[in-house]
């Protein structure tokens, strides 16, 4: 918070602005300038100090204009929960100190398929299956996933291995039977401004595992999920998948890598990074996987089929069994070097 006083102000003025920064425990910082003083207070400001000083300061005068530096999101805010948020799932969970890689093929294709990838997702170590059900595709024409079909053989095959699983959702009235099938609820990169899916997911009490936009900022990002945190439902999950690239001639989307650490500092929830998204290209997952460990990810996203020429969506981006299986190898190396293990 800045508070900038009159051109003039007097010194009384500038004093009595200057206590009500200490009498909420707070050091404030008088910045004089060349025709107008600005007081800063350079501490994070709890919200309800804030609230307090705000109508403190409406009283006072000599006071040109108060900037509020702080956040638009609350919920979803470090500033406002300072505990860091772990997301409990049926096997594991999603926090610091462990590691959580949800594994699978980009769409689930039909029984036998899904449970043979299903299988090498479990011996790798993954803890969560995924598999889209229902599938976001940019033609109406390309194959949109098995549907209620899909769910069904998701839960069936989670159910048996032991894996928690996720699936997309895509409308808010899909929410209810998705929340039947799956333990966690995808919102996919094209609906993170779905509004009344954002709501219903919230509603559902689900673990969200919302994706961020390909042109969203930083803080239309937190808000989405601040509607879904605003439903009562804290479990909230961030995952990077790649923004709009510059040049789309050698990756699907730019990762945005530096995000994971900025969402750290401003968010208490977890950050799990889908490097497959991230770039569209098989050989670039494992090295941005790797990365994305380095810079602070609670987890990874990874689609990998056993087939990928044969994948019905997204084959260009899938591991292979073998490739899937080398990489969690490095990754479980890897994580220990930063505080983590699973
Ligand atoms: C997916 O996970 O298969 C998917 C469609 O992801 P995104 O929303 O990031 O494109
Ligand atoms: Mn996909």
């Amino acid at each position: 918070m800045i508070i900038v006083m009159q051109v003039g102000a007097s010194p009384e003025e500038i004093q009595a602005v200057a206590d009500a920064i200490r009498e909420q425990g707070l050091e404030p910082l008088v910045l004089p300038g060349e025709d107008r003083v600005a007081i800063g207070i350079p501490a994070a400001v709890q919200p309800d100090q804030r609230d307090h000083l705000e109508s403190v300061l409406a009283n006072l005068t000599g006071i040109n204009k108060i900037t509020v530096t702080s956040r638009p999101y609350k919920l979803a805010s470090l500033e406002y929960h300072r505990d860091r948020t772990v997301v409990e799932l049926p096997n594991t969970k999603v926090g610091p100190e462990t590691f959580t890689i949800f594994g699978g093929p980009c769409s689930i294709e039909g029984y036998d398929e899904f449970r043979e990838a299903a299988l090498v997702v479990k011996q790798a170590g993954a803890q969560v299956l995924r598999g889209g059900a229902f599938k976001p595709r940019t033609s109406p024409y390309s194959f949109q996933g098995l549907a209620e079909e899909g769910l069904r053989i998701m839960q069936s095959v989670g159910k048996e291995l032991g894996l928690a699983t996720i699936t997309e959702v895509m409308s808010a009235d899909k929410v209810g039977v998705v929340a039947e099938h799956v333990d966690i609820l995808q919102i996919g990169a094209r609906s993170m401004q779905n509004f009344p899916l954002l709501i219903e997911a919230g509603k559902s009490g689900k673990p969200v595992f919302l994706k961020r936009g390909p042109s969203a900022s930083v803080d239309e990002f937190l808000l989405a999920a601040e509607y879904v945190l605003n439903q009562g439902n804290p479990n909230v999950i961030l995952c990077e998948r790649g923004v709009m690239p510059i040049d789309k001639s050698y990756t699907r989307n730019t990762l945005d890598l530096s995000v994971v650490p900025v969402l750290k500092d401003y968010s208490h929830l977890p950050v799990v990074v889908d490097p497959s998204h991230g770039t569209g290209v098989a050989k670039y997952v494992a090295p941005m996987a790797k990365a994305a460990v380095m810079v602070g990810a609670d987890g990874l996203m990874i689609e990998m089929h056993p087939s990928p020429k044969h994948a019905l969506s997204d084959g260009s981006q899938a591991l292979t069994s073998d490739q899937f299986s080398a990489l969690m190898g490095d990754l479980k190396k890897l994580t220990p070097l930063v505080g983590r293990t699973w």
